[in-house]
């Protein structure tokens, strides 16, 4: 691949880096600690700001909404919106992941009716994947959706882990419509109100100190008839959608979640006595390095939608190399700047606590290395004792299993 812009690209760059350079102004601070509500009403603005200068959903087709154009003008968007030190939008989850699985599998009528409040910030989006029990065995997840004559769903269980349901107005929630299906097959996607009777949503205060996620309870929930998203019975299609888009956000978009090399030397080097300490510079170019190679991988995946593939594992690579440098990252400025680091004012302290639960989120680094084992190294396989039993039967096979 040419890292070079294009002449194309470059011009692109250069209308977003001005947009950006007036419009800067207006932007939130970047999210910490502090008043909720004020500061989602102020992510909210920016994101219609941004949406209506059309750099949100750049990749969107534009009868969606979207600008049509291809990964790489998303990738410069994000690069400009890290370089001008300013957040990007507000519901990435829902732009970058949940709206596309629309695109790719909701009708004519969902896309009508959900897209284009989305892509403003007026309607934000949760993913209601995860449950108690089902998380990297996504697939093991007991959230019931039942049928009436009428064709409508009734809807009862738990998710957890949900980010933003507490200000979400939709989630896209994956849920068991036939337990005597293998548990692959017996699963449908449907569009939930977050307001409608029966939900219940319940935030989980994080290590940060925020309650940026919530468990959510579904008590014999009212669902629309056409409230599936893609096939019944076929939601784990339409849920690898949604997974694959959530690796090319984390992917492509790790330029913009700011753990940049540079950001960090500049607070190391605020403190001259350790900018000169051989360790601290041991340490810091250990980092680097990784970030930098991290670049590079991310490039890769760029070069491979660029040409119509699906990106491999090397998405899953460049995730745990983010997020494994950025931890390394804070660590070394936490030991550089002390307890002042921690203070909840500090520019680091959020992102100090925060950074571990990526660990698990988008995929657990264990996933994710048990996924390069067996598709780029040719490692034997996990056992699986799950295949072509029917989900109402897996517990006593496990039993047995245990048993034996
Ligand atoms: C900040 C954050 C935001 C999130 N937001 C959302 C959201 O909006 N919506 C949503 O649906 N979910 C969300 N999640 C949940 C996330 O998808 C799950 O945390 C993730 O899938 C892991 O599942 P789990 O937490 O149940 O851990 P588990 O799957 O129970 O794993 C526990 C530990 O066991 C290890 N492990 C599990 N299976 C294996 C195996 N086969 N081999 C080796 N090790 C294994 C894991 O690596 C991990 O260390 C979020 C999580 C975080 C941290």
């Amino acid at each position: 691949m040419d890292l070079n812009d294009t002449p194309e690209q470059a011009a692109y760059r250069a209308e977003v880096r001005a947009w950006l350079e007036q419009n800067a102004v207006h932007a939130p601070a970047t999210r910490g600690r502090g008043d909720e509500q004020e500061a989602v009403a102020a992510h909210r603005a920016w994101q219609r700001r941004l949406a209506e200068a059309g750099y949100v959903g750049v990749t969107w087709p534009a009868e969606h909404g979207g600008q049509g154009k291809g990964p790489l003008h998303q990738v410069v968007v994000n690069q400009e919106i890290a370089r001008a030190g300013v957040p990007g939008i507000l519901d990435a989850i829902g732009v970058g992941m949940l709206g596309p699985t629309l695109i790719a599998h909701g009708s004519d009528e969902q896309k009508q009716r959900y897209l284009a409040p989305m892509l403003h910030g007026d309607e934000v989006w949760c993913q209601l994947f995860s449950e108690p029990a089902a998380g990297s065995d996504l697939a093991g997840i007991q959230t019931r959706a039942r049928q009436e004559p009428d064709g409508s769903w009734r809807l009862s269980g738990q998710k957890v882990w949900t980010t933003n349901a507490q200000f979400a107005a939709y989630g896209l929630l994956l849920a068991r419509t036939d337990p005597d299906a293998h548990k692959h097959k017996g699963l449908t996607m449907f569009v939930v109100p977050m307001d409608a009777e029966g939900v219940t949503i319940r935030p989980l205060r994080q290590i940060s100190g925020e309650p940026e996620f919530n468990e959510v309870f579904f008590d014999d929930v009212k669902l629309a008839p056409d409230a599936a998203v893609g096939p019944v019975n076929g939601g784990w299609g339409v849920a690898l959608t949604t997974l694959m888009f959530e690796r090319l956000t984390i992917g492509a978009g790790s330029e913009g979640m700011g753990y940049r090399a540079d950001r960090f030397a500049a607070a190391i080097a605020s403190d001259p006595v350790a900018a000169k300490d051989p360790e601290v510079r041991a340490r810091f170019g250990a980092l680097a390095t990784e970030l930098l190679a991290l670049r590079f991988t991310g490039y890769r995946l760029l070069t491979a939608i660029s040409r119509g593939q699906i990106p491999g594992p090397e998405a899953g690579m460049g995730k745990i190399t983010a997020v494994n440098g950025a931890i390394a990252a804070g660590d070394l400025i936490a030991d550089v700047l002390g307890p002042e680091a921690l203070d909840p004012d500090s520019e680091w302290s959020y992102l100090i606590s925060f950074l571990p639960g990526l660990k698990s989120a988008g995929g657990t680094e264990e996933i994710l290395r048990n996924t390069v084992g067996e598709r780029v190294l040719g490692l034997p396989p996990e056992p699986r004792l799950d295949k072509g039993v029917p989900f109402s039967e897996l517990r006593a096979k496990e039993r047995q299993e245990v048993a034996s």
